[in-house]
């Protein structure tokens, strides 16, 4: 039998993703969303979470679409009330909530499935299996897009707990920490705020190995660039192999030869991943990237940068 799922939060990501992948699904069948503005016409449709819980419609999980900032009361909401909960990415504003949100699905027994996109990707797969076992010489990140075209009106993003420009930044370090043989760890950090904004329109990044070996491993956000996006993970080993990650971990080279080119299937694939998880009772939230991004926040040197309007 299908598991019965509400879509929460019927904003940008769960039109372009949740809800078309659940559609074509057959492990999970859409039985109702929750917002407090969009509305759908194939399923009945609530206001909160509460209303849903009161509605006294049979609902297996949740996935949580909303911004990062209401999930945590929202998943506990959810775990009460009986649910396995998905939530997008970032899981949480901060790691203390994701610990938290983590301790209650175990003590109430339900599923947690924190998403990290990114990381579905059989390119990044395998350049996971490539970089097994080897020393890590240089990393170079550079993820550049227009916060326009990716978030158009979210006035959320720009608000503490939003994230700024690392909302897309977590993404390529949800990657790096799924492929890197070795935990990294920040040494270093510029953070430009918009003298406007509460968040981040632009980051750089130094890290380093936890011996704090010589390592030439950076990152550079930035939220200002138009036109072709730039998405990519450059990392190179003490053996001499260079490895290089394109298109947002679509398209791997190997010492300058492209082995692969993945099709873009990111939440097909974790739509996949869910009901395994629900079939063994298992929780999945791997509380890494988080961590790199809140030990930014906790080493980063911050420049006030011009108005972003
Ligand atoms: P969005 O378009 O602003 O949608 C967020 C949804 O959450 C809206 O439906 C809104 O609906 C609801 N919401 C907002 N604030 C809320 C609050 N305080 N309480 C309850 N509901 C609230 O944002 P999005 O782009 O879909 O992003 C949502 C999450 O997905 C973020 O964590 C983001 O990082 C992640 N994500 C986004 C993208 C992308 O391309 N945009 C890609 C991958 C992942 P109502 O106001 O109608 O209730």
């Amino acid at each position: 039998m299908a598991y019965r799922i509400a879509v929460i939060g019927l904003g940008k990501i769960a039109m372009d993703q949740h809800l078309p992948c659940i559609a074509k699904n057959k492990d999970f069948q859409l039985v109702a969303g929750v917002s407090r503005n969009a509305k759908l016409d194939s399923v009945p449709c609530f206001e909160s979470l509460a209303a849903l819980i009161a509605g006294g419609i049979a609902v297996d999980a949740v996935a949580l679409c909303t911004p990062p900032s209401v999930r945590l009361a929202m998943a506990r909401q959810a775990l009460d009330a009986g649910y396995h909960v998905l939530i997008e990415k970032p899981p949480t504003p901060t790691v203390g909530e994701m610990v938290a949100m983590i301790d209650y699905a175990r003590a109430k027994k339900r599923v947690l499935y924190a998403t990290w996109h990114s990381r579905y990707n059989k390119a990044v797969d395998e350049a996971k299996a490539r970089l097994a076992g080897k020393h890590i010489t240089k990393m170079k990140v550079i993820w550049r897009e227009d916060v326009r075209r990716w978030h158009p009106n979210q006035e959320w993003i720009w608000e503490p707990g939003g994230f700024g420009v690392f909302d897309p930044g977590i993404n390529a370090l949800s990657i790096v920490t799924k492929i890197m043989p070795e935990p990294i760890f920040v040494e270093r950090a510029v953070i430009e705020v918009p003298s406007n904004k509460a968040t981040p329109i632009a980051a750089q990044i130094k890290f380093k190995h936890a011996d704090g070996g010589s390592a030439n491993m950076s990152a550079d956000f930035d939220w200002r660039q138009t036109g072709e996006q730039t998405w990519e993970i450059e990392i190179a080993t003490a053996d001499g192999m260079s490895l290089f990650l394109k298109r947002g971990g679509s398209i791997l080279e190997i010492n300058g030869k492209q082995i692969m080119e993945a099709p873009l299937e990111e939440y097909e694939l974790i739509y996949e991943h869910f009901p395994e998880l629900l079939k063994r009772g298992e929780t999945f939230a791997d509380v890494a990237p988080l961590q790199l991004v809140c030990d930014c926040f906790m080493l980063g040197r911050p420049a006030l940068v011009e108005a972003f309007v």
